[in-house]
């Protein structure tokens, strides 16, 4: 397992930091991004949880865990009382827990309109990890649908993934717009961690004119690192892997760790702000 930052385990917060990885547009990079996120926050010695959302499963099969063998889900802890604790398992990855996700999750859209408490459920079943992680991570289904609203009301900051293609702004303003609006009703301090560029190829001049009107729109809140197209992230979840695990070397795998640094090191500037208004 790789290391990298050389801080001593168990360096944390009181309670976690809890992040959503979210955008409602599908195959942009939210599970790959989650997956290496929380792979790279472990090799720098952080206790992580990563919550699937997903019905598609794809952060648990990309994790080796087969869906067969699970017990509880993030479906269970969110519909049947299941201590988010309980449901958590351990993976390859030291450091690193999965609540994986179930098909039963389809289902969850209809079966939450009708529930108690239908925005705050995953909010109200956070309270049982306080402590335990350093990081929670969700990754979120590709839609704003209310398991996505239970995310970003349960969560701190959002990160979200952006594809380097032509209509990657137009669907980022329609995510500002629910951020706006979740930050209005339910979640006044949801902020934005960063945006990742993903997929970005060099020799492609579109990755480049993106990455120049993402960057004037959005200015820092966009990390430095970008995540280049690169086959061995797309290689390495049939495998059950982590890309930081499958191919440590491999340019996807080192920018996610490099993304983890720069996420740590705007984590730090954020706990120093609170600490300064406590
Ligand atoms: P969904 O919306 O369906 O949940 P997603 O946003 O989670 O999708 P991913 O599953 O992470 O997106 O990625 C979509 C596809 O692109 C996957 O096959 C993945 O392996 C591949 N992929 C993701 N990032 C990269 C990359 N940087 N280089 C090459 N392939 C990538
Ligand atoms: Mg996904």
């Amino acid at each position: 397992m790789p290391s990298f930052a050389g801080q001593p385990a168990g360096y944390s917060f009181a309670s976690p930091r809890i992040l959503a990885v979210a955008n409602q547009k599908g195959g942009v990079g939210k599970t790959t991004t989650a997956v290496n996120l929380a792979t790279a926050l472990c090799a720098a010695k952080k206790r992580v949880l990563l919550v699937d959302l997903d019905p598609q499963g794809n952060a648990t099969t990309g994790l080796g865990v087969q869906r067969a063998v699970i017990r509880d889900s993030s479906y269970d802890v969110i519909f049947n009382g299941v201590r988010m604790k309980d449901a958590a398992i351990a993976t390859k990855v030291p450091l690193l827990s999965l609540v994986p996700s179930s098909i039963h999750l389809s289902g969850a859209e209809i079966e939450l309109v009708n529930a108690d408490e239908r925005e705050y459920r995953l909010k109200n079943a956070m309270g049982d990890v306080s402590g335990d992680y350093d990081y929670v991570i969700f990754d979120c289904p590709p839609s704003l649908n209310l398991l996505t609203l239970n995310a970003l009301i349960a969560a701190h900051s959002i990160v979200v993934p952006l594809q380097c293609e032509f209509y990657a702004l137009e669907g980022l303003s329609h995510l500002l717009k629910t951020i706006e609006r979740v930050r209005k009703r339910f979640n006044p301090e949801l902020d934005i961690q960063g945006v990742v560029l993903t997929m970005y190829d060099k020799r492609n001049r579109l990755s480049a004119l993106v990455e120049e009107d993402v960057r004037q729109f959005m200015g820092d809140v966009v990390y430095k690192t970008v995540i280049p197209r690169n086959v061995r992230l797309s290689e390495a979840p049939s495998y059950g892997l982590p890309a930081i695990v499958y191919d440590m070397n491999c340019a996807g795998a080192q920018a996610y760790i490099q993304l983890a640094r720069e996420m740590i090191k705007r984590e730090k500037l954020i706990a120093g702000r609170q600490a300064m208004v406590a």
